[in-house]
């Protein structure tokens, strides 16, 4: 989140198309920017197509034999059988270049839906990783700028509790990008 990670991964897409090869996009449905539909939609407002998808089946769908990179943004809300279907793609010679948030809202590893895996599982297979981080913008008098791992959810303006649900789409909470020192869950409330 803020980190410029979906422009990284358009700059990818670019330079496999100049290279002139398939290319198919696929970005996680569940974001409101794209719901409703299954047709593909200006990723970047410019020339990069991406196909809404939820689901290893809604990827394996649409993948042919001609496609030879397979890129996906929000790879960490994707299904627990995505994970083997892009090791197979891999193995088959496709390229697959994923985009995803290590740890949700708690500083916990994402947790791929139906699964006990995380991008840790994707991560032991990739030949080259690049972690780019947003900066801190915890303000104390002065924005704070360090490298921000954290992603801070509030409520109100108030950090949550540990014991919310991990993924709200399209709720009324913010997230803010925050270094470790700044990062912090609210205590879980109890009994109710
Ligand atoms: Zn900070």
């Amino acid at each position: 989140m803020f980190s410029g990670k979906s422009i990284e991964l358009i700059r990818q897409v670019n330079r496999h198309k100049v290279a002139g090869k398939r290319v198919i996009v696929f970005n996680f449905s569940g974001d409101k920017r794209y719901s409703g539909t299954a047709e593909a939609k200006s990723f970047d407002g410019l020339s990069t197509w991406s196909i809404p998808a939820a689901s290893c089946d809604e990827i394996s769908a649409r993948v042919d034999a001609e496609h030879e990179v397979i890129v996906i943004d929000e790879i960490q809300f994707f299904d627990d059988p995505t994970i083997d279907l892009l090791l197979e793609y891999v193995q088959s010679g496709k390229e697959v270049i994923v985009a995803g948030l290590n740890l949700d809202f708690r500083a916990k590893p994402f947790i791929f839906r139906g699964s006990t895996r995380t991008m840790a599982d994707i991560m032991v297979h990739a030949d080259s990783i690049f972690a780019l981080h947003a900066i801190c913008t915890f303000k104390n008098g002065h924005i704070c700028g360090a490298p921000a791992t954290r992603t801070q959810r509030l409520r109100d303006g108030r950090p949550v509790a540990a014991d919310d649900p991990v993924v709200q789409i399209g709720s009324q909470e913010s997230y803010e990008a925050r270094c470790i020192r700044h990062h912090s869950v609210a205590p879980v409330t109890s009994g109710i």
